[in-house]
């Protein structure tokens, strides 16, 4: 029986990468702002329509770099949603800095209109997540941020590519973080970028991701090392070339999920169709509601896993519940994150996803007999 797994990294033909990395052996240089570093990054700008744009060698790396930046004073308090991955809190604790939890919608995205209530003398930042390209309600995010002097940082992790009103996601707030990691809508192996409207924050970032080194005899702060490589920027390039096409081929699986799926009782799915907003169609994800549908959500994992479908509980455990963090956050505080983190599921989703196999697993879920 075929392994079908949550998803399946985009891969150039050998042919196509191994072209773009030939020059490499000319210039011999690896690594450290390269041409092809540079080339991506300008790329990226115009695709993401974004006015600055900075690349880091993974998205988590980025994130806490980007917190750095700001320079916000220890201790202090950072409102942040826990539906979401391990690298968002992590990032803000990291940087010494407290993480409170704001609950979300019933789409994985923060509460916005839970955010003011949180906010104390004691609050320098807010870090929302557009959780599945979920976009976040930017516009009152960053009214409120505003009007209490606060910092905007987005995890727009899942949001590559995405629009809201025409304006690219990644120009909203001080600044937002994005992904490149394998598994990502997009990917340069390992890799990961800032944008901003602000270039002050390019030219800080640019040290802090090189050890805090500003040139030859100066060292301006205690940097660490998050640079992008040829290696990984070359992917970036050949993956870019096909981004188009995988956004058509991922619309196509999940409107044959729909088709499927909709109406169905206690089936969820949990994406925002409005239509102010170009999606993405980054991931899948299905809320199952055990006294409507008949099965949990950890009951159809179990059912898919024995027909060799690999669904993944995504996210699960909510942040609050790791042994980490243990004691330090009340899952009971942020009850939609809970909710969603025991019933959602992402099922398979990537561009060669076969229509064919799109039908044969909503088969086992519409199957009432097994
Ligand atoms: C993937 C991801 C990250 C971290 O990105 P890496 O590139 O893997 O370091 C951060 N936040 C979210 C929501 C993610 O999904």
């Amino acid at each position: 029986m075929e392994t079908i797994n949550v998803t399946r990294s985009y891969l150039p033909s050998m042919e196509e990468y191994v072209n773009e990395i030939a020059d490499l052996w000319d210039s011999h240089w690896l690594t450290n702002m390269g041409c092809k570093h540079n080339q991506l990054q300008e790329k990226l700008k115009d695709y993401l329509l974004v006015p600055h744009c900075s690349l880091f060698g993974n998205g988590h790396m980025a994130l806490e770099m980007a917190l750095q930046a700001l320079e916000l004073p220890r201790g202090g308090e950072v409102i942040t949603s826990p539906f979401t991955f391990a690298s968002t809190t992590h990032a803000i604790v990291r940087n010494d800095l407290v993480p409170v939890f704001c609950d979300t919608d019933d789409k994985g995205a923060i509460d916005a209109t839970k955010i003011e209530a949180l906010i104390t003398p004691k609050t320098v930042a807010i870090v929302p997540i557009h959780v599945y390209g979920n976009i976040c309600d930017v516009y009152t995010i960053d009214a409120l941020a505003q009007s209490y002097g606060l910092k905007v940082i987005y995890d727009a992790a899942h949001a590559f590519g995405e629009t809201l009103d025409g304006k690219g996601i990644g120009e909203f707030g001080d600044m937002s973080m994005f992904s490149f990691h394998a598994t990502k809508v997009f990917h340069t192996i390992e890799g990961g970028a800032i944008t901003c409207k602000d270039e002050q924050y390019i030219a800080r970032l640019y040290s802090i991701k090189n050890f805090g080194i500003k040139d030859a005899e100066h060292v301006i702060a205690v940097g660490a090392n998050s640079k992008m490589n040829e290696f990984q920027a070359a992917m970036g390039l050949c993956h870019l070339r096909a981004m188009d096409q995988c956004f058509q081929k991922r619309r196509a699986v999940i409107n044959r999920y729909c088709q499927h799926l909709e109406g169905i009782p206690g089936v969820r799915i949990c994406l925002d169709k409005r239509d102010n907003i170009q999606s993405n169609y980054a991931y899948f994800p299905v809320c199952f509601i055990k006294e409507l549908y008949g099965r949990s959500r950890d009951e159809v994992t179990a059912l898919l896993a024995q027909h060799n479908i690999y669904a993944r509980k995504y996210f699960y455990p909510l942040v609050n519940d790791f042994d980490c963090y243990k004691n330090q956050f009340d899952h009971n505080l942020t009850p939609m994150a809970k909710e969603l983190s025991a019933t959602v599921l992402t099922l398979p989703l990537y561009p060669d996803l076969q229509l064919k196999t799109v039908d044969f697993i909503c088969s086992v879920l519409t199957d009432r007999t097994s």
